[in-house]
C-alpha cells in the first residue's frame, strides 16, 4: 500500500513521517486544480466544504501546517495583550516556537489537569477580572488527543463543561485537533461530535491519515475569513493547492477507520514493554496510538537510551529527561512494533544487568 521504509529500522518518531502511498500521489497528480489565493482551486474548495460537513461549522479553510492551523485560529480570536487559557503541555505552547505571543502578542494563564485535561473550575479560576490591571482573557485552547498528555482523548462531559464555563464567561473556545481523528476512532464519536462544544477546530492530515502536507481549521464564517486574512499575511496562502488537498481528501476516504489497527498496535507495545526492568509504562492509559514510557536512570538518560535504541534500528524521541514517545502509524506493522518493543526489552535487560555487575 504505502511507500515501504526501510526494513532495517522501525521508526516510532511520529505519525508525520509516513509518505504518500502510490495511489495517494496519484489522485495528487491527477488534482483539479485552480488558484486557491484567487478563491478558484476546486480540489481545495472541495475538501473545505468537507471539511466543514465533517466538522459540522460554518466554514473550513486548508492551511500548510498544524502549527498555522492554531496560528491562525488564536490570531483570528485574540487582539495583541490577551491572555490565552490552556494546560502548560499544550503543543501550541510547547512546540510552536512561541507564535502565541511572537506573532499574536498573547501570553498564556496555564490550567493544570491530568494528562493535558483540565476542568471548567481550572478555567473559571484562571479568567482575570475584567479591569485596567489585567490582561483580557479571551480565549480557551483545548488538544485533544493530547499529544504530551499521552495521547489523551477528552471526555465529552468534560469537553462540553469547560466549553459551556468559557462561553458563560465570554471566552471563546479552539480545539487543537491535530489528531481529533484518532479520538474519534478509539471511542466512536464523530468529529462533528467533538467540534460542537468549539467555536475553531483544527485537525492535520499530515500526521496519522499519511498526507504528505496540510491542515484544516474550521469555525463560523466570520473567524474562518478572519483566519484567512492572517494565513495570507503569514504567508500561507497556497496557488495550486489542490495538489495537497486531494492527498488530504484521499486520506479523509481511506486512512480514518485504519486509525483502530495503530490503536492496536500501541497496546501490543506497551505490553511488551510491560515488567520490563529499567522501563514503566502504564498500559492502561495507551488511549489512541502513543506509548510514552519512562525510563530508570540506570539505564541512562531518556536521550542517551534513545540513541542506543538508534543503534538497534529502533527510532523514538526523547520527550523528557527520562521518558521517550513511541507512535504507531501508517507505515509501521504488527511484526515490527512487536520486534521494537522487544529490542528495548533487550537493551533495558542489558542496561541493568551491566549496572548490577559495576555495582
Ligand atoms: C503536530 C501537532 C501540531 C502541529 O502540526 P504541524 O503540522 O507539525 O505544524 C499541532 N498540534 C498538535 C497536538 C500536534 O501534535
Amino acid at each position: 500500500m504505502s511507500a515501504s521504509i526501510d526494513a532495517e529500522v522501525i521508526d516510532l518518531r511520529s505519525d508525520t513521517i509516513t509518505r504518500p502511498s502510490k495511489e495517494m500521489r496519484a489522485v495528487m497528480a491527477e488534482a483539479v486544480v485552480g488558484d486557491d489565493v484567487l478563491g478558484d482551486d476546486p480540489t481545495v474548495i472541495r475538501l473545505q466544504e468537507r471539511c466543514a460537513e465533517l466538522l459540522g461549522k460554518e466554514a473550513a479553510l486548508f492551511v500548510p501546517s498544524g502549527t498555522m492551523a492554531n496560528l491562525t485560529a488564536i490570531r483570528a480570536h485574540t487582539q495583541p495583550g490577551d491572555e490565552i487559557i490552556a494546560h502548560n503541555e499544550s503543543h501550541f505552547y510547547f512546540y510552536e516556537t512561541g507564535g502565541f505571543a511572537a506573532v499574536c502578542g498573547c501570553a498564556v494563564r496555564f490550567v493544570a489537569g491530568e494528562r493535558g485535561i483540565f476542568g471548567a473550575e481550572a478555567v473559571e479560576a484562571a479568567v482575570r477580572p475584567r479591569s485596567i490591571h489585567f490582561a483580557n482573557s479571551s480565549l480557551v485552547v483545548v488538544e485533544n488527543t493530547h499529544n504530551r498528555g499521552g495521547g489523551s482523548i477528552w471526555p465529552m462531559e468534560k469537553l462540553r463543561s469547560v466549553a459551556d464555563r468559557a462561553r458563560g464567561l465570554g471566552l471563546r473556545i479552539h480545539m487543537d485537533g491535530a489528531r481529533l481523528w484518532n479520538a474519534c476512532v478509539a471511542t466512536g464519536r464523530t468529529p462533528r461530535e467533538y467540534a460542537a462544544p468549539v467555536d475553531t477546530v483544527s485537525c492535520c492530515f499530515s500526521k496519522g491519515l499519511g498526507a504528505p502536507i496540510g491542515s484544516i481549521m474550521a469555525g463560523d464564517r466570520q473567524t474562518v475569513a478572519r483566519a484567512a486574512r492572517f494565513r495570507k499575511m503569514f504567508g500561507g496562502a497556497m496557488r495550486q493547492s489542490g495538489i495537497a488537498a486531494a492527498a488530504a481528501l484521499f486520506a479523509l476516504d481511506h486512512n480514518i477507520e485504519r486509525l483502530a489497527d495503530d490503536h492496536r498496535n500501541a497496546r501490543l507495545f506497551a505490553q511488551g514493554l510491560q515488567n520490563v526492568p529499567g522501563i514503566g509504562v502504564d498500559h492502561e492509559h495507551v488511549e489512541t496510538n502513543m506509548v510514552f514510557f519512562d525510563v530508570d536512570s540506570s539505564l541512562g538518560s531518556g536521550a542517551e537510551f534513545s540513541r542506543r535504541l538508534e543503534s538497534r534500528g529502533v527510532r523514538a524521541i526523547a520527550t523528557a529527561p527520562q521518558r521517550i514517545r513511541a507512535v504507531m502509524h501508517l507505515d509501521v506493522t504488527t511484526p515490527q512494533v512487536l520486534r521494537a518493543a522487544a529490542i528495548i526489552a533487550e537493551e533495558a535487560r542489558r542496561g541493568t544487568a551491566a549496572t548490577s555487575c559495576v555495582a
